[in-house]
């Protein structure tokens, strides 16, 4: 029996493990594929406090043996299933059986892909999924952000500041984006709006991205761009079998990070928020482990004056 199980190691779940630990709570961390979480594979960061640049791996490895030495206990297991019982927490992974009094879910969020070859191979040489973290990369060059709501047009306002030229391309006439957001970017000079287009090939030269293949109206051309933003939303990870409140796009509702299960917290990317970044990832899992742990101790306190 752990006094706290927290699914996925990335920037939350770290996060709350080494509050945990610093509290003296016997920690479990459950995680699918690898510690780090989805900044493991960016080469440079530059907008976490403390460090003027980073790498995703370094950062994220700091973390982890933060939450190691301090006495965490971590398992490479998917969790597929959490049920609770009087005050007891059942955690179902593909291989085992865990249980606790409490439970963190930190299982973050996906970049939804645009499912062509070469786009994988090509994330951080030409391919990202976040203008504000990747952006000051292309500075002066020319890039192209595909999608038509607020975060492409956000991205493409962003982008605009920083880069030569910025191509706006939308597979429909118009977008969903709100009409402020549409205003600005047709304010600046440097953007072009290419609707009703698809993206159908990313091309790479020397493992870089050289240009795209776009196709409008069954007729196909090229653009030389260094850069491709993809903004055609997120999926959070939240496919875990429990009875937790989602919101429409599926993140878990919270308060505070407290759900509507007593004893179950919920923190970073798969929390429904409006901001989704390093720091606010670490707040919640803060967050998140501080109210555990205050739950843990009334809880075994209780028992104790029974
Ligand atoms: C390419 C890229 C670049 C970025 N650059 C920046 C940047 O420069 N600055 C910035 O502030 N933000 C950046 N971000 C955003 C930042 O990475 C996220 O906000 C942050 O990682 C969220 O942390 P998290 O712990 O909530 O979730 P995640 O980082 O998504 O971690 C969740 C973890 O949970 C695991 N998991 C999922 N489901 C399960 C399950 N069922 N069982 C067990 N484990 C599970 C996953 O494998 C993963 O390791 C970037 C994002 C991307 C994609």
């Amino acid at each position: 029996m752990y006094d706290i199980i927290i699914v996925g190691a990335g920037p939350a779940g770290l996060t709350a493990a080494i509050y945990a630990k610093r509290f003296n709570k016997s920690v479990l961390i459950l995680e699918e594929t690898t510690y780090g979480g989805q900044i493991i594979n960016t080469l440079e960061i530059e907008n976490y406090p403390g460090y003027k640049n980073i790498s995703g791996f370094d950062l994220m490895t700091n973390m982890y043996e933060h939450a190691i030495e301090l006495g965490s206990n971590i398992k490479i297991e998917k969790v597929e299933k959490i049920t609770k019982e009087k005050d007891i927490f059942t955690v179902k992974t593909n291989n085992n059986e865990y249980k606790s009094l409490s439970i963190i879910i930190s299982t973050g969020a996906k970049s939804r892909k645009l499912g062509l070859p070469n786009e994988e191979k090509l994330i951080g040489s030409g391919i990202s999924y976040c203008a504000i973290c990747d952006g000051n990369f292309y500075k002066n060059k020319d890039v192209a952000v595909i999608g038509g709501g607020n975060t492409a047009l956000d991205d493409a306002t962003h982008l605009a500041d920083i880069c030569n030229k910025v191509y706006l391309i939308h597979r429909r006439d118009t977008f969903k984006g709100e009409s402020y957001l549409l205003d600005s970017i047709k304010n600046k000079s440097n953007i072009e709006i290419i609707t009703n287009t698809n993206v159908i090939e990313l091309i790479e030269e020397d493992n870089k991205l050289k240009e795209i293949i776009i196709e409008k109206e069954n007729t196909k051309s090229n653009i030389l761009v260094s850069g491709v933003f993809v903004a055609i939303g997120q999926i959070p990870s939240s496919d875990i079998e429990i009875t937790l409140e989602k919101d429409k796009q599926e993140y878990y509702i919270s308060n505070d990070c407290k759900t509507n299960i007593e004893g179950l917290f919920v923190s970073g990317d798969v929390r429904s928020k409006k901001y989704r970044q390093l720091t606010t990832a670490v707040s919640d899992g803060t967050i998140a482990s501080l109210g555990a742990i205050e739950y843990i101790d009334k809880i075994k306190c209780d028992k104790v004056t029974e």
